[in-house]
């Protein structure tokens, strides 16, 4: 883990001030790094009869891929308003100014499905908490949420509504 904690690149104030971006980049382009990064989000949920990853627009779809590819799973995303083109279904969440909403296809799936939720960073737990409440409304069963990078001082867990985390690095 100490040479993915090296490849991510703080960048402060992006996208606005005050906030220290994690750039993951460095990760994603590092061949064993990014193979290590993928084995060990996946390594926990492996027995757990995971039929589904759900990723996060945008980086959550390059994890949550080859997680899914790992554990024999399909892939399904979860994308900003107005960009699937069947049939979806919407979840708002707030953000510090104004509100932002993930979107899943309805058929995208099936009541009792077995998913496991993966982003690249978890801040204040909006955003997966968000796609939570997306996931049951379309009959997932939610168990579990992987996810790179914990900002602990934000208390993102707390918002999980049960769901267990599970972060690879954990910044206090
Ligand atoms: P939040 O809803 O506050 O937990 O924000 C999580 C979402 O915003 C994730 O999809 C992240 O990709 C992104 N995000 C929030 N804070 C950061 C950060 N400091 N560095 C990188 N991405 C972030």
């Amino acid at each position: 883990m100490t040479q993915l904690e090296h490849l991510i690149r703080d960048i402060p104030d992006f996208p606005q001030e005050g906030v220290v971006f994690k750039d993951i980049t460095p990760v994603l382009a590092h061949p064993e790094a990014f193979a290590e990064l993928v084995a060990a989000m996946a390594e926990p949920f492996a027995d757990q009869g995971i039929t589904k990853v759900a990723g996060i627009e945008a980086r959550g779809f390059t994890l949550a891929t080859p997680v899914a590819g790992k554990l024999g799973a399909g892939f399904v995303p979860l994308r900003k308003p107005g960009k699937l083109p069947y049939e979806t279904v919407k979840e708002e969440y707030q953000l510090e100014y104004g509100t932002d909403a993930l979107e899943i296809h309805v058929d995208g799936v099936e009541e009792g499905e077995r998913v496991l939720l993966v982003d690249d960073v978890i801040a204040t737990g909006g955003t997966a908490a968000a796609a939570i409440r997306l996931l049951r409304e379309v009959g997932a069963d939610v168990v579990g949420f992987s996810v790179f990078i914990e900002l602990v001082f934000l208390n993102g867990a707390s918002k999980l509504d049960g769901v267990p985390i599970h972060a690879l690095l954990r910044y206090d």
